[in-house]
């Protein structure tokens, strides 16, 4: 199959091309449908009948069954089609390779990541057709803003499934990725009382130093030992600088490691905007935690085993890391199913303009998942 893969090299990389050619941030529901197309069209060729799942705003997520499956698929890929740039940013950017790397928007985050996995079922579907009646795909066009329409496709097809793939992209080193942190976002609404700092201070009641005392005691909620941390990251608040401040908001950004630390820290968080610390303040808190973390299981550890074996077969060595970031995984591996993410190409740099994949990953990395998927589903 390597050799298949290696033949196919240059193919793979105009297709990758073609994808970081199309702008397909978050918010441009038309480019994520046009590589939703592009991909769909591909799938169809070798078998597989995509399912549409229409979006008014956001972009259309597709899930990939073969067609007459004759089984139930036991594994579930999850790859995400959008991207975290603006509009016009591919134009201003374009695909570009300068020595062993290729640059562009989105190239490894998670484009390259599409092309392996496209091309993982191409080499199937030459060697091993069987195997793909036990592989379902989603293909979704909102993960980098957390999900929100193609979380409960995820959830409802990971249930039941014995194994979850998630492809965003290897480490820098080259490591998959078995833990991910949890968390979400709060904001704080404070009201005071507005008055002339000059005139009548004694008047005035101040949104901002209530803001200030709730940062204080928010951040001391921090416990790196523990994985938890709680930052307040964007202030707002205040009318003119003599002016005592009428209102004021806080954006909280929280992280856990662990899911049971959840319900705790929401108490706290609470507990602490409950009651004004600056009588005659008012505090309205919006937001919760509403991702589960990614959690390193004795199942998740087996099945990286398995990827190790497999990874010393074909000659990549696998290491695997914990990472803050969010990402589908966390959906699937909180349904208890056991998830191993990071399974794209090599790269870094994600989510800026110095974004890499490392050329020659992209073939070695779409090896190792054919042969993971061959010895998942037994057929050898
Ligand atoms: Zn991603």
């Amino acid at each position: 199959m390597k050799n298949y893969l290696q033949s196919k090299e240059s193919e793979m990389l105009a297709l990758l091309e073609r994808l970081v050619s199309i702008d397909s941030g978050s918010a441009h529901k038309k480019g994520i449908d046009e590589v939703g197309e592009a991909l769909g069209e591909q799938y169809l060729q070798i078998g597989f009948s995509p399912k549409i799942y229409e979006q008014s705003e956001n972009g259309n997520n597709i899930v990939l069954t073969l067609q007459n499956s004759e089984t139930t698929p036991t594994i579930l890929f999850v790859a995400h089609m959008d991207t975290v740039f603006k509009t016009g940013t591919a134009e201003k950017r374009p695909f570009t390779i300068k020595g062993d790397r290729a640059y562009g928007p989105g190239v490894i985050d998670m484009k390259a990541s599409q092309v392996a996995l496209l091309y993982a079922m191409k080499a199937l579907a030459q060697f091993y057709p069987k195997v793909l009646h036990h592989v379902q795909i989603v293909l979704n066009g909102d993960e980098e803003i957390g999900s929100p329409t193609s979380r409960s496709l995820i959830e409802e097809y990971a249930a039941g499934k014995k194994y979850a793939l998630i492809m965003e992209p290897a480490r820098k080193d080259g490591s998959l990725v078995t833990s991910r942190r949890g968390g979400g976002r709060y904001t704080m609404r404070i009201k005071g009382k507005g008055a002339h700092s000059g005139i009548e201070p004694q008047n005035g009641i101040s949104a901002i130093e209530e803001l200030a005392h709730k940062i204080i005691k928010l951040h001391a909620l921090t416990d790196h030992d523990a994985g938890i941390s709680v930052s307040v990251g964007v202030v707002e608040g205040g009318e003119s600088v003599n002016t005592i401040a009428p209102s004021a908001v806080g954006h909280v950004d929280v992280r856990i490691t662990y899911a049971d630390q959840a319900e705790w820290l929401d108490r706290k968080i609470r507990e602490i905007c409950e009651s004004p610390d600056v009588p005659g303040t008012s505090i309205q808190l919006e937001g919760g935690i509403n991702r589960p973390p990614m959690e390193k299981t004795t199942q998740t550890m087996e099945l990286l085993e398995i990827i190790r074996e497999v990874g010393s077969e074909v000659g990549v060595h696998i290491t695997d890391v914990a990472t803050g970031g969010g990402s589908d995984a966390s959906f699937t591996s909180s349904l208890g199913v056991p998830t191993i993410d990071g399974l794209g190409p090599v790269g870094g740099n994600a989510h800026s303009e110095e974004e890499y994949l490392e050329i020659s990953s992209l073939v070695e990395r779409t090896n190792l998942l054919t042969n993971v998927i061959v010895r998942l589903v037994g057929i050898s």
